[in-house]
């Protein structure tokens, strides 16, 4: 079973993961879908920027200019270097007026772009003979400061040939854009989507760990359930048997029995109807839960001394030590609670291995506190905690080193809960336990 549910619990794991990647694929498709609308749009939106007179005008005059450079350089009376000083100085105006162009055409759809041009190449044939005058890259205008990762929005090719002087000038220039705000734009569109898709994985993880958690606890609860009926089983055989035996002693009309023969078997059955009986009142009284009684009842030292030596009696080899704050204590408790609780808690002890008992009795700030010690076999740490469930035993399934059902504990921290108590434990292994029961007064 421990196998199967961790087999269930890789499984849960494994389809977490599998969900949570799935989605995750689906979200990044989404993101480029998304950016490659804008994209599109933000190109649409250069194509009509472009389309225009002005926009012609603009990148005219760098075009012409350069071209006035070629023939002024053919001519000789310009250097490479004072091409690109040309460019250079005349950045800032044509950056300022494409800005306001910009500016001016701009509509509310539009995505705030940097915009910008640059020369590649300005390559000439002068009579049949090629030329490079520019190859690089050079920035001839930009609407805003320069931003990194740009984008190729379109590639510009002029050529312009003049038979007269057998001259062909080739400029070819990029044209790049960046929208800066792109991943946050698209982001902030899909905030629902990724809002949504969190919270219904969070969901899924909320919904496996309940299923999870509920299937380990009936677990749990089914295994105290078997231990229950298998202990019950085995409590109730012993005395069953030996009334068996009993009766059927006394049935042989034939044997000839003594008088103190007779006796003892009948005190046998005695003990053993007891015990069945005790039994049975274990079980039924752990089932309901009990009401307080209303008495104030005076605990003296002498009433418990009293119940201590009746105990004892029935148990030689155990010492029992009594240690009490005050001769008498009031509390409000029913007095056959009050017992019920002592005697479970001496009756545990010895049964769990104790040679030697110290009950000790006193009042602290508004709370009398009853505590036994013991010197027994002592509760393992992990068990502390479950040692008060219902049908709860330490030792479980067919080991039955010591009887019980299971009950004991779940019934006293019962009865203390009813006067707003609490009960602890203290308790090492090997080395002995410490039961504490408070109860406000
Ligand atoms: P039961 O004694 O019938 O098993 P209880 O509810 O009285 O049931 O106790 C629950 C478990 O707590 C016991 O199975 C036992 O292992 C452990 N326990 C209780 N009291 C002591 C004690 N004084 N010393 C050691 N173990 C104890």
């Amino acid at each position: 079973m421990k196998r199967k549910i961790m087999l269930l619990i890789g499984a849960c794991i494994f389809t977490v993961i599998a969900l949570a990647t799935i989605q995750g694929y689906f979200i990044y498709n989404i993101y480029k879908l998304n950016e490659k609308e804008i994209n599109t749009a933000i190109k649409k939106q250069i194509a009509r920027l472009e389309d225009t007179d002005e926009c012609e005008n603009l990148n005219d005059t760098w075009i012409l200019q350069s071209k006035k450079y070629v023939k002024e350089y053919v001519k000789g009376n310009a250097t490479k270097q004072d091409y690109t000083k040309y460019i250079i100085s005349n950045r800032d105006s044509l950056s300022r007026a494409m800005n306001a162009y910009m500016k001016r055409k701009a509509q509310p759809e539009d995505y705030p772009i940097s915009y910008s041009v640059y020369i590649n190449s300005v390559a000439i044939v002068n009579h049949g003979k090629p030329e490079t005058l520019f190859n690089g890259k050079i920035l001839v205008l930009a609407n805003d400061t320069l931003k990194k990762n740009q984008i190729l929005s379109s590639m510009g090719r002029s050529e312009t040939q003049n038979t007269e002087d057998e001259l062909t000038i080739v400029i070819k220039s990029n044209r790049y854009y960046n929208f800066e705000k792109l991943q946050q734009t698209i982001i902030s569109k899909m905030a629902g989507l990724l809002i949504f898709s969190v919270l219904l994985m969070a969901f899924v993880v909320f919904l496996y760990y309940m299923s999870l958690k509920n299937l380990i606890t009936q677990k749990r609860i089914a295994d105290i359930k078997t231990d229950f009926v298998n202990n019950i089983t085995h409590e109730f055989q012993t005395p069953l048997a030996t009334m068996d035996l009993a009766i059927k002693t006394l049935q042989r009309k034939d044997a000839q029995m003594s008088p103190e023969h007779y006796k003892n078997t009948l005190a046998m059955i005695a003990r053993q109807n007891e015990r069945l009986q005790k039994l049975f009142r274990q079980v039924t009284e752990a089932s309901l839960t009990p009401i307080a009684g209303k008495d104030i009842i005076q605990v003296t030292s002498e009433e418990i001394k009293d119940m201590i030596a009746d105990f004892e009696l029935s148990r030689p080899d155990i010492t029992i030590e009594f240690t009490s704050q005050k001769e008498a204590f009031t509390i409000a408790m029913d007095r056959f609670h009050f017992n019920t609780i002592l005697i479970n808690l001496l009756d545990n002890a010895v049964k769990y291995g104790a040679l030697k008992i110290l009950v000790d009795l006193k009042l602290t700030t508004g709370n009398f506190i009853l505590s036994v010690t013991d010197d027994g076999k002592g509760i393992p740490v992990q068990e502390q905690v479950s040692i008060f469930d219902k049908f709860y035993r330490v030792e479980k399934g067919n080991i039955h080193n010591n009887k019980g059902l299971g009950l004991g504990l779940f019934y006293i921290k019962q009865l203390v809960q009813t006067y707003k108590g609490t009960i602890s434990v203290k308790s090492e292994e090997q080395k002995g336990s410490l039961f504490t029961i408070t109860i406000p007064v």
